[in-house]
């Protein structure tokens, strides 16, 4: 393995999975729904493969899926992306983001990365020999985890090329708020900055938050590589279809990485997700709402059991605080719970560069089954309260 990438062992979620899987508990480690995407959507892919729609599909994506995602983008935002040339279909985001960081991000460039952040942001910056600035997304008193302006400006400096930018954030879901992107707009715009958003979640909001992707505000648009996909929208996580959007000149520097990483994507489900886009906005609206109420459902089952509960406004997860019942260490705590309570999380202090700053969160997926959140809240109320 080369001497970049030796930091990097299995990632969390693959080990908490296979705890899981070992122990037979409850998996609410790993970000995945236990229910299946809109049926028509499975249908139309699953007729599109019969109907023959089986070679490669052009190494941007099928043409359908890019104009579906560029009118959808422009109808909701009002953002404006020529399909042929500034948007380009990958395989899922994390091939995505992996392409644009390698495309833009030269050896010794140092990246800006908000923390607790997705662990492949980490190790992309890694493969691309850059160095990581991390600033702390910290909780306030009602629980929701922002940062702070000055320890961003701190973090920027001459060599700095890059901000990544997830929101709705993985793993504290936090919806960043217009005067928060403007904070972090203003950085870019002043150091000349590209930033990268991750937008996996965009549609998974509650209590009427709102999405704003940073391409919107001034002086954006022109140095932003936006990303998106289909797993978190639709319930298809296994499906890997996501895009990139961008000004053409970044868009074809992602292009000139992307085409030697998988080349194309998947053909026939491009044309399934390129229908559900507009056809099946009425299943993602309700599917936002079941997880807004899946949300409530695990933090009081989660209070209940003792943990100090910090409350998400967007994306699958809900952080925890384990000190309130009596433990320091949230790693610790995670690799015990799936044989003590029979249920499996994600110790947060992987997602940080300073460890210490999350060393007592565990971050628990609340996209389950209702019956599956019961069992484990009473589990979880067993073994601790
Ligand atoms: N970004 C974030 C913040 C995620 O949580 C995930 C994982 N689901 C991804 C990117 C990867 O998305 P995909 O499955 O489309 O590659
Ligand atoms: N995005 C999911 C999570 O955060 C899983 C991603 C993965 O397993 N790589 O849990």
């Amino acid at each position: 393995l080369v001497e970049r990438m030796r930091a990097y062992g299995e990632t969390v979620f693959a080990e908490m999975s296979r705890l899981a899987a070992e122990t037979g508990a409850i998996n609410l480690g790993q970000g995945f729904p236990d229910t299946d995407g809109p049926r028509p959507l499975i249908e139309a892919a699953a007729g599109r493969i019969r109907d023959g729609v089986n070679q490669y599909p052009p190494g941007p994506g099928r043409p359908e899926l890019r104009t579906a995602v560029a009118a959808d983008r422009a109808e909701r935002f009002g953002l404006e992306y020529d399909p042929a040339g500034e948007v380009y279909i990958t395989v899922g985001a994390t091939a995505g983001i992996a392409a644009s960081v390698l495309a833009t991000v030269e050896p010794g460039d140092e990246v800006v990365l908000f923390e607790p952040m997705y662990d492949s942001y980490a190790a992309v910056v890694s493969l691309a020999g850059g160095v990581r600035r991390p600033v702390p997304l910290r909780p306030g008193p009602d629980g929701r985890f922002t940062f702070d302006p000055a320890e961003l400006r701190a973090a920027v400096g001459p060599r700095t090329r890059m901000v990544v930018v997830n929101s709705p954030h993985n793993p504290t879901g936090t919806v960043l708020t217009r005067a928060e992107l403007e904070e972090i707009a203003a950085v870019c715009r002043e150091h000349d900055l590209i930033a990268l958003t991750d937008e996996v979640y965009e549609h998974l909001l509650f209590d009427g938050a709102e999405h704003v992707p940073l391409a919107a505000l001034p002086g954006m648009r022109e140095r932003t590589i936006a990303v998106s996909s289909v797993g978190k929208t639709f319930s298809v996580t296994a499906w890997k279809t996501g895009w990139v959007m961008g000004p053409a000149p970044l868009v074809r520097a992602v292009q000139t990485v992307n085409q030697f990483l998988t080349f194309s994507a998947n053909g026939a489900l491009q044309l399934a997700v390129a229908e559900a886009i507009t056809g099946e906005r009425e299943w993602v609206r309700g599917q936002r709402d079941a997880l807004q109420a899946k949300r409530d459902r695990l933090s009081e089952g989660l209070d209940r059991a003792g943990f100090g509960v910090l409350r998400p406004q967007g994306t699958y997860f809900v952080m925890a605080d384990v000190r309130p019942l009596g433990f320091e260490d949230g790693l610790e705590l995670a690799r015990a719970l799936p044989h003590s309570a029979g249920v499996a999380c994600v110790p947060a202090q992987v997602l940080y560069d300073r460890v210490e700053e999350g060393r007592h969160l565990v971050r628990f997926a609340f996209c389950k089954r209702d019956e599956v959140l019961d069992d484990a809240a009473g589990r979880l109320v067993r073994a601790f309260a």
